[in-house]
């Protein structure tokens, strides 16, 4: 997949109609309804802020929640509005609706470093199904389209590629990051080239980890899906989590990685408990070893010192899901020891969305990591190497 796409630098944007696609959809309070992180919405300021100061007049737009195609108000982006204006120190034009009269008229009489935003694109059951008349209506809206929601590019959207049929499009500055990074990551990398996988369940990596098999230097498994792998070394794995209609994919993998000289690293200790739970008792014992009615929970101390050891000699690290139950304290260590060491690298270290990013912030590494993917199913899906319609319709730099 060709990762190299104009970004918001190569437009011309002086004084015309920009229709921006944002990842807007903050966590909201049950309760009260107000918006308990505003992360995204930071996030999406410098490209905001860039084509308001090279004189566009920008439309921004994104979903929120699922109402799918119902007028749900607490899924109105109000609140989001609201917020821009603060963060902004401007104000931010609100519209009633998507492309009705009331965006129409709004977007017709928006002047150059004026900003606007759509209400939730997802009350019209057309965004989700890439409906072309509503992606033209909301292209005609606009005379260049940027696309900022890394979020939703592995979704073909009418907001997400729709639009992409009927205006120039180009990758705002989040998108952009993703590309390049992860891009180089998966193209040419600079080497040895690590991923360390892990998370629960083996059928949601398996794109994951055929692709990196054809790209990788060394493959680290951990989590719950390391267990299915351990079974197909003829381990008993008690009662971990384990995929036995995948055993056999697990023993062509590791076939796989053989046969093409794929250093294929598994824990060689676990930490077992008894049953799921936060203070269960437990144990550190051989990953052979798995007594029947135990099951593993983390990764062990021997494990995280080869994985760690694997990490230190890397020149580019990619990260994807939890080595262990890291909900609970007492099976986090093995995930915080991963984000510790590729904290304390000199390679690229790139996390993707979810959980891996979720406890790299929770432990005060974030400023420590090269990239942060803002997306998680997207960015398994680029680490799977599929086509993400979202940059396929950007134009190519
Ligand atoms: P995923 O969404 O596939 O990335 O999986 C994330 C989940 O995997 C987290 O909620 C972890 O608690 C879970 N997980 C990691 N290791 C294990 C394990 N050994 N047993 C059960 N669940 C696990």
């Amino acid at each position: 997949m060709n990762y190299n796409k104009k970004s918001v630098k190569d437009a011309d944007v002086q004084g015309k109609k920009v229709l921006l696609r944002c990842d807007f959809n903050v966590p909201l309070d049950k309760k009260t309804g107000e918006i308990t992180s505003d992360k995204r919405i930071v996030a999406a300021l410098p490209t905001i802020q860039y084509l308001l100061e090279n004189g566009a007049a920008v439309i921004a737009c994104s979903h929120l929640g699922k109402p799918k195609g119902e007028w749900k108000p607490e899924l109105s982006l109000a609140p989001v509005a609201k917020r821009l204006t603060e963060l902004l120190g401007k104000d931010v034009i609100f519209a009633k609706d998507i492309i009705g009269e009331d965006a129409k008229a709004k977007a017709a009489a928006l002047q150059p470093g004026e900003l606007m935003l759509l209400e939730n694109l997802r009350y019209d059951i057309r965004e989700e199904k890439n409906g072309a008349d509503f992606a033209e209506e909301l292209a005609s809206m606009a005379e260049v389209f940027v696309s900022d929601a890394f979020g939703t590019v592995h979704r073909a959207h009418a907001s997400t590629a729709g639009v992409a049929a009927f205006l120039p499009a180009y990758s705002g500055f989040l998108v952009q990051k993703e590309l390049d990074i992860m891009g180089t990551a998966l193209n040419d990398p600079k080497r040895p080239f690590v991923a360390v996988l892990g998370g629960a369940k083996v059928e949601s990596k398996i794109g994951v980890i055929n692709n990196l098999l054809e790209k990788a230097d060394t493959i680290i498994i951990g989590g719950g899906m390391a267990y299915t792998f351990l079974a197909a070394k003829g381990y008993g794995v008690g009662t971990s989590l384990l995929d036995p209609e995948r055993i056999d994919y697990a023993k062509d993998m590791m076939a796989k990685a053989a046969e093409k000289g794929v250093n294929f690293l598994l824990s060689e200790d676990v930490v077992i408990a008894p049953e799921f739970d936060a203070d269960a008792e437990c144990k550190v014992v051989e990953a052979d070893q798995i007594p029947d009615d135990w099951m593993g929970m983390d990764i062990g101390p021997k494990s995280v010192e080869k994985f760690a050891e694997a990490i230190k000699s890397a020149a580019t690290v990619v990260w994807n899901g939890p080595m262990g139950v890291f909900e609970f304290d007492k099976f986090a260590k093995g995930t915080e020891a991963m984000a510790k060491a590729l904290a304390e690298s000199n390679a690229i270290t790139i996390v993707g969305g979810g959980d891996s990013a979720a406890a790299v912030e929770k432990l005060g590494y974030a400023d420590k990591m090269t990239h942060i993917s803002t997306g998680g199913g997207a960015s398994l899906e680029f680490l799977e190497g599929k086509e993400l319609p979202g940059v396929a319709c950007l134009l190519d730099a």
